[in-house]
Formats: C-alpha cells, sequence, structure tokens
C-alpha cells in the first residue's frame, strides 16, 4: 500500500473581534505575529504559515510594528507567509454583495502590496455560504474555495463542484470537521501520527486521496516544534508522508477526479453548525447595515460619480466608509455574537460610515441642482428602474393644489415657524445666537436667507431676514453678523427687534409621474388614478366601527378587535406572536414550557392621514408579555405590559402596503414574530441573497446538535404564496402553519422582529445541546428597555420585486434648483436596462458600474450613449462592448466607460 500524503497547513483562525473587543484580541496577535516572524526565520523547517486569508490581521499587526514590515514583506515574497485573498472573513447573508465584493477587492489590493494574494477563496468558519460565491470567486480570477460550515449530507467526499446559478464553478476543499482537524500538534512523533491515523479513520469514506491537516484553531499560536516533529514522524513509519505546505500548494496537486456537484447556496447543519439564529439577533446591528449600505451603494457613490466632475470624486473618504463597512462585515461582528463592547463597535462603525454616505450624496446633490439650467423642484431618481411615487415638496401658495395633500404635522412650518415672524430679544440673547449661527445662507432643504438687513434707532436696532425657497450663496452673512456685533456691542443694553419675512408657501404631499432610472424630472405634482381614500362606517356585528383604506388597486380594511388588518379581503396581517426565547446569540430555542401571546388586550385605532396622496393608520396594541425565561424551570414568568403601535400606510397609485411596528422592548428572554398569510399555499420560498433569489423549501438539514430549524435571512425582500415582504435590513423569516398531507404547504410568512437572549452561548439549549462560543452573559442581547423598530411592505402578486424594493427602501429625492446651470429640465445620467444595477461609481476616472441579471434567461443589457470595456474584478480588461452586451442566466457584470 502506497503511503497516504498528509498535508499539514499551519495557520491561525483570527477572529478579530468575538468575546473579547479588538484591542484585546490584537494584543494577543502582536505576540503572536512577533514571534512567527522570529520562528520562520529562524527555522526553515517551519515552511509556511496561513494569516488566516484576511489581509486584516497584517494590517492590525503593522499598526504596532510599522518596523516589521520589510520582515513581512520578504517572508510573503518567498512563499513562507500567505497573504489574503479577503481583507476580511465576513458573513455572507447578513452583508450585501458590493461588501463582499469590495472586501475581496480591498484584500487582494492591500496583498498587492505584499507581493499578491492566495488564489483560494478561503471561508473556513462563516455561517453558510452564499449561491453566487463560485461565480464572484471566479471573477475575481479564483478556482478554489474551501468551506466547512453549510455543505449538505449529499456531498460524500473531501471536494466538491460548487456552481453558482450562473454555472460557474469553482473546486471547493471541504474541510469535513472543520479548520482545526489539525490543531495543537503534539511534540511527540508517535502521538501524532496516532492522532493522524485516528483522524483518517474518522474522515476515511470522505478522503479522495491526500489528507488536508489544518494546524490550527481560533487564535491559536503557531508550535515552534512542527517542522521537527514532522520529520521524526516520517523516520518511525511507513503509513505516511507528513508534509508542511501551504493551501495554494496542496489545492495545486489535489484530484478533479470523482468529485460531487452542488449548485447554490450551502446552509445545511448537517454535519456542522450553521448558526441561524445570528440573523435575528441584536436586529438594531442588522438595520445600521442596511441603511450605511444603501447610503454608500445607492446614493453616495451614484450620485458622486455622475453628478461630479471626475476629479472631484471623493475617492478616499469613500475607501474610508468602506474600511468601517468591511471591518463590519467579520462573522463575528455583523452576526452580533459578540459582547458588548464589539456590538458598540460595529454600531459606532456602521454610524460612521453611513454619515460620510449622507455627506457626500448631500454634496453631490448639492451640485447636481446646481447643475439645472431652470430653477425649480426637481424629483430625483437614484434607482435604475423608471417609476413615479410620493414626494414632499414645499410649493408657494397656501391652498394645496388638486390632487396634493398637505403635510398633516408640519403644516406652515420649516426652518422658522410661522409664529416667529416678529420677535423682540434683548442684545445677550441676540450675540448668544449670532455665536451658534453658521456663516452658510441655508436653513434647510429648501429654505435658503435672501437677504438681511441691520438698522437702528433710538428705541433699538432692527434686524430684517427674507427667507426663500430659491438657493442663494451671495448673501454676505458674515459682513452682517459682523455688523450687527459691532453695534450690539456698542448697545449692549438695546432691544433687537427681529423681523423674518417668508413668502408664504406650504409643505405638501404630490405624486410626481415618470422620473427616468437613475434620472430628473420637475417635481409637478401630477394626477391621481388611483387616490387614496379612508372609509368608516358603523355597522359591524360587534357594533364597532370598520375603518379601511383603498385605493382601487388594493384594500386594506384593519380589525379593531385584535388589531391585525386585512389586504384585499385576506385576514391576519400583523398578527404579532410573542413566545420564550431560552437560546443565545446564535440560536433560538423554546423554553421547556412556552407561553404564546398572540392577542393584545386592547386595541386602539388612529387616522393619522386620509388621503389622497397618502393614507396613514396608527394601531396601538397593549399586550401583557411574560417578563423572562427562569434559568431552573425554564418556563416564562413574570408579566410586562407594552403598548405596539403599528403604521399602516397606502399611498396612491401604489400597491404595497406599508407597515411600520415599534415598541419599547419590555421583556427578555423572548422571541416576537408577525405573521403574515400567504394567499396560497406555498411550498418553497424565494429570497434575495447576494446578486440573487435563491429558492428554498420548508424545511432545513440539521442533526442533534443543532435543530434544522428553516428559519432563513432575506436581504430585502422574500416571496412566498404570492405574497411578497420588502423590509428593511436582513430579516429573518420562516413559512409556518404547514398543512401536511398530499398538498403540503404553508400558510403564513413569520418574520422575526426581535430575538432577545441574555447569552453569548449556552450549554443545554433544547434545540443546541453544546455551546456554540463561551459561555458569557450579555446583556446587550436582550435588547430590554430599547425601542424596536421593524419597517416592512407587503404586496400580493408583485411580479418585479427588485423594483418595487427600491420603491419601498430607496425615495425619489427632492432637489430645489437656482437654475442658471447647463443641465436639461429632464434626463437621465445613467440610462440603462435589462439588468439590475448593484454599483456605480468611479475607478481611475472612468465610470464602473457593475450589474447583474436575477433572471434564468440571457439578457441585453443596453446602455445609452456608453462604451467602453467589460472588466473582471481585478479591473482586467474582458472585452469591449458599444452600447449594449449580453448577459447569462444570473450573470453578474462589470464595465468600465470613459465619459461620453
Ligand atoms: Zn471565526
Amino acid at each position: 500500500m502506497s503511503r497516504r500524503r498528509v498535508c499539514i497547513v499551519p495557520h491561525t483562525h483570527w477572529d478579530r473581534e468575538w468575546y473579547e473587543p479588538f484591542q484585546i484580541f490584537r494584543l494577543r496577535l502582536v505576540d503572536l505575529v512577533d514571534g512567527l516572524l522570529d520562528l520562520l526565520e529562524r527555522d526553515p523547517s517551519y515552511v509556511t504559515f496561513l494569516l488566516d486569508g484576511q489581509m486584516a490581521v497584517v494590517d492590525d499587526y503593522l499598526e504596532v510594528r510599522p518596523e516589521n514590515e520589510p520582515r513581512i514583506r520578504a517572508l510573503a515574497a518567498a512563499g513562507r507567509l500567505t497573504m489574503g485573498p479577503w481583507y476580511i472573513l465576513m458573513d455572507e447573508f447578513l452583508v450585501s454583495g458590493e461588501t463582499i465584493i469590495r472586501n475581496l477587492q480591498m484584500g487582494m489590493a492591500r496583498g498587492a502590496a505584499f507581493g499578491g494574494t492566495m488564489a483560494v477563496g478561503y471561508l473556513p468558519d462563516m455561517f453558510g455560504h452564499v449561491a453566487q460565491m463560485p461565480q464572484l470567486l471566479r471573477m475575481a480570477g479564483i478556482e478554489h474555495a474551501v468551506v466547512w460550515r453549510g455543505v449538505p449530507s449529499v456531498i460524500d467526499r473531501s471536494a466538491f463542484v460548487w456552481e453558482a446559478p450562473d454555472a460557474s464553478s469553482v473546486r471547493a476543499e471541504y474541510l469535513v470537521v472543520g479548520y482545526g482537524n489539525g490543531a495543537s500538534i503534539p511534540d511527540d512523533a508517535k502521538a501524532l501520527v496516532r492522532r493522524i491515523s485516528d483522524h483518517e479513520k474518522e474522515v476515511s469514506s470522505f478522503l479522495l486521496d491526500a489528507m488536508l491537516f489544518m494546524d490550527g484553531t481560533d487564535h491559536q499560536e503557531p508550535q515552534p516544534w512542527l517542522g521537527r516533529v514532522v520529520a521524526e514522524a516520517n523516520d518511525i513509519q511507513d503509513d505516511y508522508t507528513l508534509e508542511v505546505t501551504s493551501l495554494g500548494e496542496y489545492l495545486s496537486s489535489a484530484t478533479d477526479e470523482g468529485l460531487p456537484r452542488w449548485v447554490g447556496e450551502l446552509r445545511s447543519g448537517a454535519r456542522a453548525n450553521v448558526l441561524m439564529g445570528v440573523t435575528s439577533n441584536r436586529v438594531d446591528v442588522k438595520r445600521r447595515a442596511a441603511s450605511a449600505e444603501r447610503e454608500l451603494e445607492r446614493r453616495a457613490e451614484p450620485f458622486s460619480a455622475l453628478f461630479l466632475p471626475a476629479e472631484r470624486w471623493p475617492g478616499r473618504l469613500l475607501d474610508l466608509a468602506w474600511a468601517l463597512m468591511v471591518r463590519n462585515s467579520a462573522h463575528d461582528s455583523v452576526c452580533a455574537c459578540s459582547v458588548d463592547d464589539v456590538v458598540d463597535a460595529v454600531l459606532e462603525r456602521y454610524a460612521e460610515a453611513r454619515q460620510l454616505g449622507e455627506g457626500l450624496a448631500q454634496r453631490a446633490l448639492t451640485a447636481f441642482a446646481r447643475s439645472l439650467a431652470e430653477p425649480g423642484v426637481v424629483a430625483l431618481n437614484p434607482s435604475s428602474h423608471a417609476r413615479g411615487g410620493v414626494v414632499e415638496i414645499v410649493l408657494p401658495g397656501e391652498s394645496p393644489p388638486a390632487d396634493t395633500q398637505p403635510v398633516s404635522e408640519e403644516a406652515g412650518a420649516f426652518g422658522i415657524p410661522r409664529g416667529l415672524g416678529a420677535l423682540t430679544l434683548d442684545a445677550a440673547t441676540v450675540r448668544t445666537i449670532l455665536g451658534m449661527l453658521p456663516d452658510g445662507s441655508q436653513i434647510d432643504t429648501h429654505t435658503w436667507i435672501q437677504d438681511m438687513s441691520v438698522g437702528e434707532d433710538d428705541t433699538g436696532i432692527d434686524v430684517t431676514i427674507e427667507f426663500g425657497s430659491e438657493e442663494r450663496f451671495d448673501v454676505p452673512i458674515s459682513s452682517f453678523k459682523r455688523d450687527l456685533y459691532t453695534r450690539l456691542g456698542a448697545r449692549p443694553d438695546s432691544v433687537v427687534r427681529v423681523r423674518i419675512d417668508q413668502p408664504p408657501n406650504q409643505r405638501v404631499l404630490a405624486r410626481v409621474a415618470d422620473v427616468p432610472g437613475l434620472g430628473w424630472a420637475p417635481a409637478a405634482p401630477s394626477a391621481l388614478s388611483h387616490p387614496v381614500r379612508v372609509e368608516e362606517a358603523t355597522g359591524s356585528s360587534e357594533g364597532a366601527v370598520d375603518l379601511s383604506m383603498g385605493n382601487g388597486l388594493v384594500n386594506v380594511a384593519i380589525d379593531r378587535l385584535d388589531g391585525t388588518f386585512a389586504i384585499d379581503g385576506l385576514r391576519g396581517f400583523g398578527k404579532l406572536v410573542d413566545g420564550g426565547d431560552h437560546g443565545d446569540s446564535y440560536n433560538y430555542s423554546p423554553p421547556f414550557s412556552d407561553g404564546l401571546v398572540d392577542l393584545p388586550e386592547a386595541v386602539n385605532v388612529t387616522v393619522l392621514e386620509r388621503g389622497p396622496v397618502r393614507a396613514r393608520v396608527r394601531i396601538v396594541s397593549l399586550y401583557r408579555w411574560p417578563e423572562r425565561v427562569d434559568d431552573s424551570t425554564r418556563a416564562r414568568v413574570g408579566e410586562r405590559s407594552v403598548e405596539v403601535s403599528t403604521t399602516l400606510e397606502l399611498r396612491a397609485d401604489e400597491r404595497l402596503v406599508r407597515v411600520a411596528h415599534s415598541f419599547v422592548n419590555p421583556s427578555r428572554d423572548h422571541r416576537l414574530r408577525v405573521h403574515l398569510p400567504l394567499p396560497n399555499p406555498a411550498t418553497h420560498s424565494e429570497a434575495e441573497c447576494a446578486f440573487s433569489v435563491v429558492q428554498r423549501g420548508l424545511d432545513a438539514e440539521g442533526r442533534i446538535d443543532e435543530r434544522g430549524l428553516p428559519t432563513f435571512p432575506s436581504r430585502r425582500f422574500v416571496s412566498a404564496g404570492g405574497l411578497t415582504v420588502f423590509h428593511d435590513g436582513v430579516m429573518e423569516y420562516e413559512l409556518i402553519d404547514t398543512d401536511d398531507g398530499p398538498q403540503r404547504g404553508a400558510r403564513t410568512l413569520a418574520l422575526t422582529l426581535l430575538r432577545a437572549t441574555g447569552m453569548l452561548s449556552r450549554l443545554g439549549m433544547a434545540y443546541r445541546p453544546l455551546p456554540a462560543g463561551p459561555i458569557t452573559a450579555v446583556e446587550g442581547l436582550q435588547l430590554q428597555g430599547r425601542m424596536i423598530e421593524a419597517r416592512y411592505g407587503v404586496c400580493l402578486s408583485c411580479d418585479d420585486p427588485y423594483a418595487m424594493a427600491d420603491e419601498a427602501l430607496l425615495p425619489l429625492e427632492i432637489a430645489y434648483a437656482p437654475g442658471g446651470g447647463w443641465r436639461e429640465p429632464n434626463g437621465s445620467a445613467l440610462d440603462i436596462e435589462g439588468a439590475e444595477v448593484s454599483a456605480v461609481r468611479r475607478v481611475s476616472g472612468t465610470l464602473e458600474v457593475r450589474v447583474f441579471n436575477p433572471t434564468g434567461r440571457e439578457t441585453t443589457v443596453r446602455v445609452r450613449d456608453r462604451s467602453g470595456w467589460l472588466v473582471d474584478l481585478r479591473g482586467r480588461t474582458i472585452s469591449p462592448f458599444d452600447g449594449s452586451f449580453s448577459l447569462g442566466p444570473f450573470g453578474i457584470a462589470t464595465f468600465r466607460s470613459p465619459e461620453p
């Protein structure tokens, strides 16, 4: 019998932040890398070391030890330190597809400074893998993946062909028992051979030829005796040939023969935990992630690329924002299976990235407004889909024109309330106010100072300020302020009479007609084809008032008894079901004695707006939820009352019903879901994930160590049985109320609004008996006393979920143009059809656009008046195009185009 090759790959798995915050783990990282560099330099038998496939490890170290960069560079050049390809080992389901791509691009760019990155898609610990990953890797020139979690039971070999929906594939090495199968190599040759032999028995049915022995685990230090003990082990036996090697070396000679094949995502718990409950813990993190992604991907980047001259592209600032996003994408970071210090840091990074996005988007919008030739109010469409929509605009006059509706709360108030038209103040107060005022002329998004004057007489100082909706940037505000300071200084006891001249105007809701994709049009109120109305009628059996809102396209009727609503006669939407959760940050687990609460004690319904442009109804439901799960009896105990406010909104000419729930979470150890009935029984769901929609059945593979709970992540929308739900932030859903029988099908989609547990990991859970991390109490996971908000929309028979997701989550923008620019009143900055747009940005002065085909049919992507070349994720040219190119089923493409 020939000897079996045993390929030992020394590595460490470096969770940058997890059960310790970043700075604490980094202290350990610096020690580890200090020792590793010495070891590699002094001991050539310690052939190579894998730095966990992520460049963050290198940067985090060099920030503390910049003097060691040449040593790392030399070891990398000699092939003894393996770099990248990722910047960080991200979670693939909780972040956008763009975040995954930017992560890979950041890692490859940073790794280039060290002579290049490993051509292996190393994905050792992610909690499952998205369907399009093979395509993303191939687009970066990578033909191998290495995976562990999520691999289904039908894969019975240590490698398989993993195929994306577009039919591109990689060879996936399967770490059958994880990335630590060769961790902690003993300093004893006999013991090492015994370990290898035992492991060979454990995985023998999987082995194709050589055995990959991954020598490392979480935060593990290298064993300096490795080279010696491997040599000794080779000398004392004839069964194995041990070699210390790199992952790339091992894979370059690994067999491609006889591999099983798998198409699509990897989310099975057949042999390893997929930890599906991370989707629903710390719902605040998921919402902040989505809002930062939206600001960067859908506003700051496209607006800056399309409306600023190429030389004003804010590349460095966007790089800073993306660095925050990519760091947060780490699997223990966005997954929030971490201590509170870590989650606090994650929230802060998302806040900063969002602020950068908002600030940059606003600058580009200002440039856009000034570029228009005609003055006026303009609607700008950040989606590539042409569409109309409801906007809030400020119009001159005091009576709303036809087909508009006054904005109720803020009527008459913008910038400075009407009642403040004339004020008499003392000099000291005016000086204080002056010190706080900026020198710009803008008061709010659509109010600018038009003129200012100051005068005085024996009785006091007179200040007149004129407001208007025309943008002015030539008003000499700072010299006016200096003048006023001088007068106040000379007469400190004087009164100051302030007069604000403000032409009559009004804030109204209006529907604007079609605005081109990534384009603009005058924001003129258009005639409403389907105005929305609220109808109240007495006469139901209980004597209650029936309340409904409808627009001829969809009807929403509120049930005043239980606070739910019906859509087109289908009842039971918005039913809130609260149950116990004795799980942890990784997994839901019901308590032994669950007390479900699904009926409110009282319901109060208020009409907020009555149309014709927008109708809104608020339902306030009073519940009593158990207070917590008792740790010894594992039953829900105690009682807390809570008011859940649900706002339903319907707009003219739209079929989407918008829903928002908010409440202050009073309880611990519980899971709150909203039930949404399906028009037809469903055997599967279709949920958006990175660059794709994935179809999932009613079951999930699991095992005794982790129940296969069919709760799944959805990025922005999920459809089942004729219902589509659009939601803000990645959310967890499950198809429930399943009829077993010849026509098996689920009748309800449950959406998780909150999952509150107090443990990072736990022992002895009903659905996962063994811990998945340190057994540590983490108070923040309870979200107790915190305002919880969930925003989603529901639509029956939605035929274009991508377009409607933009309608639900990416509103039309309003700009007030001063006039005097060059741009036409109506147009598109990037007219593109035939595919979804994922990114619009500038690279090396050119416009770079990424699109994907969400359908199973080949498509022609038409890009009006643009030519250029298709590129891969490394920016290498694939082929030229002129005006259009074809894109295969489920394909992703990136093109660059110089200015026309
Ligand atoms: Zn990890």
